[in-house]
């Protein structure tokens, strides 16, 4: 049974938007850019089994070999903050490809003390992987040739302390994590959350060109928001409840 529901974006940019009763992020693949045999990029692997028991990283496994991408090829794996739902998966993503794992010093020093809190309050195993890199503030540039893709990381704490979003320049396409959804914002009453940092991250994200923002979970507003001018409209809508 697949959850994930594929959309393509741009010849780089896949989503696989959670379509499940229980709770899991969306995922994003950046196909085929790296060089080597392993040459995708994936963006929050998710749950391994929801609360509910749905299995979400086989159903990505199966929404991502549907579009030819196979688990095994994936080379670099992103988080953009450390929650079960986004990274729940890494452990297996790692064993099944010996890909790298990075995310945000910060979110790393929070996953390594209170951030362990979190997977005994989902009851999940927190995964044991190391980040062989971190991702900081600035450009970031994948690939070679025509397959390359420049992200701008951004560090966006609040709804955790090392929460990143990334930004592809040519493409217009923001991934924002858990700071902005459509319709809504990131929870801040978990531990390691702060509604100040939050305002802060969402104000920086708005002034950004956007043509399609990406969020990690979808809500009954939708899941991307398409068009730059809803984009600022959801942009303004949002910071009235901040
Ligand atoms: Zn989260």
């Amino acid at each position: 049974m697949v959850y994930h529901n594929s959309i393509k974006l741009a010849e780089c940019f896949y989503c696989y938007l959670w379509q499940g009763q229980g709770n899991n992020c969306n995922t994003i693949l950046l196909p085929s850019i790296l060089r080597g045999e392993r040459p995708h990029v994936l963006i929050d692997p998710g749950h391994i089994k929801n609360e509910l028991g749905e299995p979400c990283f086989e159903s990505l496994t199966q929404a991502m070999e549907k579009n030819g991408f196979r688990m095994e090829e994936v080379g670099l794996l992103i988080g953009t903050h450390c929650h079960p739902d986004h990274i729940e998966a890494a452990e297996l993503v790692v064993k099944k490809s010996a890909a790298l794992f990075t995310l945000s010093r910060e979110e790393n020093e929070f996953y390594g003390t209170a951030g362990k809190m979190f997977f005994q309050m989902f009851g999940a195993e927190q995964p044991q992987v190391n980040p062989s890199f971190y991702l900081k503030e600035g450009d970031l540039f994948l690939g070679s040739g025509g397959n390359k893709v420049a992200i701008k990381v951004l560090l966006t704490p609040g709804h955790s302390p090392g929460s990143i979003s990334l930004y592809l320049e040519d493409e217009k396409i923001l991934v924002s994590g858990d700071v902005v959804f459509a319709g809504s914002i990131g929870r801040t009453d978990f531990p390691g959350g702060d509604l100040p940092l939050l305002r802060k991250s969402i104000d920086k994200l708005s002034q950004l060109d956007v043509e399609y923002l990406v969020p990690g979970h979808s809500t009954e507003m939708g899941s991307i928001v398409a068009g730059k001018d809803k984009v600022k409209q959801n942009f303004y809508t949002v910071k009235m409840f901040i």
